[in-house]
């Protein structure tokens, strides 16, 4: 086969212990997923799940051990961290039951779901599409996937995220809306999962701005830590 243009190379994502990557395909976020997180974006209560995407070369992928690096985007004035607990799906399907959603799951990592603030805020109010304030380039730095049988019970872990060693966003997963198995069921009702989609789970409360030079760390108990350093434009 030759193309016309040259071909992007495939995004992939460092798995703990092996040598072997996790090649990505789809990138699927769900919105307001913790309630202190809906509340504090001016909503409440538990309304049914609902998804954005980002595209798969928007992954900064941060080998285990290092800082990832990302620049500040452009058009925003308030670029906000949301850490997030990640499921990576090994099996694909299409209206997968909670009861199965396991076996779907090749493993967990830590993520960043980088959001330009103003520019989302400014879509919601005219009713627009989000991915201008979503779907931006190096957008969702992953730290390397944890392989489901060795990630303990990510269920119950503890999620944080600090910038420049002060707590920003603590919680635990166990307080998802939709928990990860619910997920897999109402996101495989609406698109056939491959293997190779990611799952951005949703962020806890305490959102708010970075700034360049700021040193975000973040972590899911069971699945090691994230660093990521904010570089000026
Ligand atoms: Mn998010």
């Amino acid at each position: 086969m030759s193309y016309v243009v040259s071909p992007p190379a495939i995004v992939c994502v460092p798995v703990t212990g092996k040598s072997e990557r996790f090649p990505v395909h789809r990138i699927y976020c769900v919105g307001r997923n913790y309630e202190e997180h809906a509340k504090e974006m001016g909503f409440t209560g538990r309304e049914p799940p609902f998804f954005f995407l980002k595209p798969a070369d928007a992954i900064v992928a941060i080998e285990a051990g290092s800082t990832g690096r990302i620049p500040y985007p452009s058009l925003t004035h308030n670029l906000h961290h949301e850490i997030e607990l990640v499921v990576a799906i090994g099996k694909g399907g299409r209206n997968i039951k909670a009861a199965d959603a396991q076996q779907h799951i090749y493993g967990y990592a830590v993520g960043l779901d980088m959001t330009r603030r103003d520019l989302q805020n400014d879509m919601k109010k005219q009713g627009r599409p989000w991915c201008i304030g979503k779907a931006f380039d190096h957008s969702a730095p992953i730290g390397p996937i944890t392989p489901a049988g060795e990630a303990g019970d990510v269920d119950q872990a503890e999620i944080h995220l600090q910038v420049n060693g002060q707590d920003r966003q603590r919680s635990h997963v166990s307080k998802l809306i939709w928990n990860i198995a619910e997920t897999i069921e109402h996101l495989s009702a609406a698109w056939e999962l491959q293997p190779g989609d990611l799952i951005f789970t949703g962020t806890p409360e305490g959102v708010a701005a970075v700034q360049p030079g700021d040193l975000l760390e973040g972590g899911v108990a069971g699945l090691g830590s994230l660093r990521l350093g904010i570089e000026s434009a």
